[in-house]
């Protein structure tokens, strides 16, 4: 065994692994700027407070899965590792006065989020996100249009068969007369409830629809729903958030009791599954309207949607797949040597090459040329540089290991002539 490992809940991202989540965050990327959503970086931690106001003291975010910092010094203040994005975005967005910005400002964020939750398969205490959030705007359009971007991510990502549950959770003007109800409902049921939602019962019921506890199953299954009990105004904004899906063709189910972890969401929420695949674990992302969380933290009263698509868990999903291609790129060239000793040549000639651009390696261990050219096949390189007598006249051997062929590169040729055969063959 060794002496230290990596700590409960986290991994280590070696190469390959590392390479698979690459692929995924330029997929994002690329995806989020092709929809007008710019790039950002937050911190990994911010004052607790935007938290607990932000996500609501009543959340299993806040109330259990918190990573709280010790602090070193009395006077520094109480800190916490993010366990999303949004609450940090919104932080942001009021702090530099981006409400002075033509509205709706769309961020994205990709990165690490921290939640001190018991590990288990696809729940992790380290885990990575695609964070977007368009700030500003009321919809219902651009309800849809990020449901629609967050669906297109796991069509881009390779992933098949995700399906996107969708429900309205009211606002400000239907959700009380609706939470009276449910409250009632529950209370009824006293005896039923765990220890937990008890407690919740008075703070905040509607987390109760979203309790994990095997216990709630059939009670929440027979609770008001509420969408029986949303205002005009809620109705409205939900069927149009339903026409512009229907007329993107995105496929969606209605989903009553989808109330999303967090307090601050309102209206639109939504989550996505993959189709057998629907477990309390098994959520690939999820999202929704916040129209009162940038007053929450202190902005003016401001519109907001925003979703977070776990990474980690689209990993996974796409190992039970198997439809992913190999994400490391081989070498394009080896630079070996007839003479093994003389790791000079072979490294300057290297290092021209990457000064050109060009991904090449220098074999730099003393074996013979044969065991060096070997060593170069099974990189999977293209091909092998070959560093002979001919250098003394200035040229190489540029030998295709993958045709076999072999010819004499004038040397101040060979970055050209590598950089043309790398166009017109596919690396990676
Ligand atoms: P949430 O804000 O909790 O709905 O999280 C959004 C998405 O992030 C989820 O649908 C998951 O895909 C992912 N996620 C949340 N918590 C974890 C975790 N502890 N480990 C891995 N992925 C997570």
């Amino acid at each position: 065994m060794p002496p230290y490992r990596a700590p409960r809940g986290t991994r280590d991202l070696l190469p390959e692994v590392r390479a698979r989540l690459s692929r995924l965050e330029s997929v994002a990327r690329s995806l989020a700027a092709r929809y007008g959503y710019r790039e950002m970086e937050i911190p990994l931690f911010e004052q607790t407070a935007v938290f607990e106001r932000g996500i609501g003291e009543a959340t299993d975010v806040v109330e259990k899965e918190l990573f709280r910092i010790a602090p070193r010094t009395e006077e520094s203040e109480a800190w916490a590792l993010r366990p999303e994005a949004t609450a940090g975005v919104v932080r942001a967005y009021v702090q530099h006065g981006l409400q002075t910005l033509p509205q709706p400002v769309k961020l994205t964020v990709v990165g690490p989020m921290f939640r001190y939750d018991r590990p288990q398969a696809g729940r992790y205490r380290q885990f990575w996100q695609f964070d977007a959030e368009a700030i500003g705007d009321p919809g219902p359009a651009v309800d849809a249009e990020i449901v629609e971007l967050g669906y297109r991510f796991y069509v881009e990502a390779g992933l098949s068969g995700v399906q996107v549950l969708l429900n309205s959770i009211g606002d400000r003007a239907c959700r009380p007369a609706y939470l009276a109800t449910l409250k009632a409902y529950f209370a009824e049921h006293a005896a039923q409830l765990p220890e937990l939602e008890l407690r919740r019962l008075d703070t905040n019921p509607l987390r109760l629809l979203d309790s994990k506890d095997p216990a709630m199953t059939a009670l929440v299954a027979a609770a008001p729903k509420i969408s029986d009990h949303l205002c005009e105004a809620c109705s409205a904004h939900f069927e149009a958030v339903a026409a512009h899906l229907d007329a993107m063709g995105v496929p969606y189910r209605l989903e009553p009791t989808l109330v999303r972890g967090l307090d601050y969401y309102t209206r639109t929420a939504f989550e996505y599954y993959r189709s057998g695949a629907e477990g309390q674990q098994q959520a690939l992302g999820g999202g929704g309207r916040y129209d009162g969380l940038v007053e929450l933290l202190g902005g003016r009263p401001t519109p907001g949607i925003g979703f977070a698509l776990g990474l980690d868990r689209v990993l996974l999903a796409l190992d039970e797949t198997g439809a992913e291609a190999a994400h490391e790129t081989p070498p394009l060239a080896v630079v070996v040597g007839a003479d093994p000793a003389d790791t000079v040549a072979r490294l300057r000639v290297a290092s021209l090459l990457r000064a050109e651009g060009l991904f090449a390696r220098a074999e730099l261990s003393p074996r013979k040329l044969g065991r060096q050219l070997e060593a170069a096949s099974k990189d999977h390189a293209h091909f092998a540089v070959i560093i002979g007598d001919e250098l003394a006249e200035g040229n190489v051997q540029l030998k295709d290991l993958e045709a076999g062929t072999q010819r004499v590169v004038p040397l101040v040729d060979l970055a050209r002539e590598l950089a043309r055969a790398a166009k017109s063959h596919h690396h990676g």
